[in-house]
């Protein structure tokens, strides 16, 4: 499964990347980055791991031809429907994977964060599939937020723990889930939920969420005999977005474009665009460009989509920025809304807010690029939204 994109055996894209965490995790993650590299070689792994995502999860999902956004934009407008997949987004091609993982490694239970609480469901079904106890970290602020969620997660049999340390978000979230695998290494498996974090997770959540532009590729070949012009997904820690490229990486006629949230403005706490606007720096374990302040403390973020606000990005962005093989843009809330509304009218598909940057970056690359044959991954659905979306004119 890895092929020749493997990051180095330090976990370094470039130079960034790495594995910076307090000697007490050392252990626990060398023995992690074996049993990565032994799971993704093993093939009876593979094949369960595939059939659960044809049979439980519902792959392969769906690309859709939109016909009137096509004609709207002046551009050929394909979506690869992650929204489809079981508990509605991409999150959960990760969760399976490594709840898997944790099994196959005599893990007896299993902690992860969630922001949203969009990863921390995928990982409570996850659990529920594989048989593991679930404990799911969350800020108390966003335990608040996303009700609905922390009832799904409820439902699917997960403990929620409010965190109130620190931001009370998911920065403190990801915090207590280090510190609750740092106290029991051997038992506890941490499930994290974006390409983000210490070496082994930028690569193993690439590599469980590659099957995105695999599928998307595979089907555009077929539907259109070519491929697109631009592959274009929305960037929070970049799961989505690098599942999505990673297959196109050696086609040098295919543009990745990643949109981060732009929020209300470019003012420092106004938005989360952290490619576009950050520094380098070391967060959760990983060398990568962050969003903080000169003295190097982390600055606030805003997005009207919880899913993309978040300080930092995942290492493989920082590295596809830097040499420029992916291009990295900006959407506001505005213009997610407006693009979001606009595909529910035209197409009748109710897309997630964070999925709905994508879309806003692919109009704005439609009229800098007319007639070009757009691929757009639409990382999840919108229900989770709708209270955001009543409330707002
Ligand atoms: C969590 C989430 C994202 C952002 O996470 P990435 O790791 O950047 O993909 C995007 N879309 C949806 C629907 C999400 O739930």
């Amino acid at each position: 499964m890895i092929a020749s994109d493997a990051p180095t055996a330090l976990g370094r894209f470039g130079r960034f990347g790495g594995c910076f965490v307090p000697e007490m995790l050392v252990p626990a993650i060398e023995r992690l980055t074996a049993q990565v590299t032994e799971a993704l070689a093993d093939e009876t792994f593979l094949e369960v791991y595939t059939h659960e995502l044809r049979t439980w999860v519902g792959r392969p999902t769906a690309l859709t031809l939109c016909a009137h956004l096509s004609e709207a934009w002046g551009a050929e407008v394909y979506l690869k429907r992650e929204d489809l997949a079981h508990t509605g987004a991409h999150k959960i091609n990760n969760a399976l994977g490594q709840a898997m993982l944790a099994k196959r490694s005599g893990a007896t239970r299993v902690v992860a964060e969630t922001g949203a609480g969009q990863h921390g469901v995928a990982t409570a079904a996850a659990c529920a599939r594989v048989g593991l106890p679930c404990t799911v970290y969350m800020g108390a602020v966003d335990v608040k937020r996303q009700a609905p969620n922390v009832m799904r997660m409820h439902q699917l049999g997960a403990e929620v723990v409010p965190v109130t340390s620190g931001d009370a978000t998911l920065r403190a979230a990801i915090d207590e889930a280090l510190r609750a695998w740092v106290a029991d290494p051997e038992g506890t498996a941490y499930v994290l939920g974006s390409a983000v974090g210490p070496h082994p997770y930028p690569l193993l959540v690439r590599e469980l969420q590659a099957v995105i532009g695999r599928e998307a590729r595979a089907q555009l070949l077929e539907a259109r005999g070519r491929l697109p012009d631009v592959a274009i997904a929305c960037v929070g820690g970049g799961s989505n977005a690098i599942g999505l490229f990673h297959p196109f990486r050696h086609d040098p006629e295919v543009a990745l474009l990643g949109v981060e949230a732009g929020g209300r403005s470019a003012e420092p706490q106004h938005h989360a665009a952290t490619v576009t606007h950050g520094t380098e720096g070391v967060l959760h374990g990983c060398l990568s460009l962050l969003l903080q302040t000169e003295a190097g403390q982390i600055q606030e973020t805003h997005s009207i989509s919880a899913g993309l606000d978040y300080p930092g990005v995942g290492p493989e962005h920082a590295l596809l920025a830097a040499t420029g093989r992916a291009r990295y843009t900006v959407a506001t809330d505005d213009e997610a809304l407006e693009a979001l509304r606009e595909l529910c009218r035209l197409e009748g598909i109710l897309p997630a807010l964070e999925s709905a940057h994508a879309l806003a970056g692919a109009r704005a690359y439609a009229v800098d690029h007319p007639g070009s044959l757009l691929l757009v991954n639409l990382s999840g659905r919108g229900d989770k939204d709708l209270a955001t979306l009543e409330a707002t004119p």
